[in-house]
């Protein structure tokens, strides 16, 4: 559906036209109704690479017409949470994409706190592979490898074969178990 172009509400704020998402687990987790804080009409969301359309006048790091990735999670950067490097309890911030604000799939998203919260993507990167790291790749990863404690010999079992689990059969080969 048509909606409004986002704009700058805060001076930290950038607006990135998206080139590449995706839909994620979780959008189905809000589909079904079983994250009642996303409320009707939202944009859901919380992936995907683009291009600076706009940015606040407290944004430092970024310009118009850099390529960016968004991470799924956004981060001030400053408060407590932050700066323990756990971003997702960020007090401002956290997953609110496709979730609290309107989120990635649309032709424009606004990122709060964009110096934190988006990453330039070099000159020459492969952008399609690039918006596996905003969340999945990584989901992958910390969620099924590292908190599965998986380690040099074992064998792992991998339960369902979407983006996640085939992310976790390309990261658990990090750690040497048997295939
Ligand atoms: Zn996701
Ligand atoms: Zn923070």
């Amino acid at each position: 559906m048509d909606v409004p172009k986002p704009g700058i509400i805060v001076p930290t704020d950038a607006v990135v036209k998206v080139l590449k998402t995706t839909i994620c687990g979780t959008d189905l987790h809000i589909l079904k109704g079983d994250v009642p804080a996303v409320t009707k009409g939202s944009i859901l969301g919380h992936e995907g690479v683009g291009i600076i359309e706009e940015v606040g006048n407290a944004v430092n790091n970024l310009k118009k017409g850099d390529h960016v990735l968004i991470s799924c999670i956004t981060s001030c950067g400053k408060c407590e949470y932050c700066k323990k490097q756990m971003y997702s309890h960020c007090e401002d911030g956290g997953w609110i994409l496709g979730h609290l604000i309107d989120g990635t799939q649309a032709g424009y998203v606004r990122i709060p706190h964009a110096d934190n919260s988006l990453y330039l993507i070099p000159e020459g990167a492969n952008e399609e592979a690039l918006v596996m790291l905003s969340d999945i790749l990584l989901t992958g990863h910390e969620i099924g490898v590292l908190y599965g404690a998986v380690k040099p010999g074992d064998t792992i079992a991998i339960v369902g074969a979407g983006p996640i689990g085939m992310s976790v059969l390309l990261t658990a080969q990090f750690y040497s178990p048997n295939l």
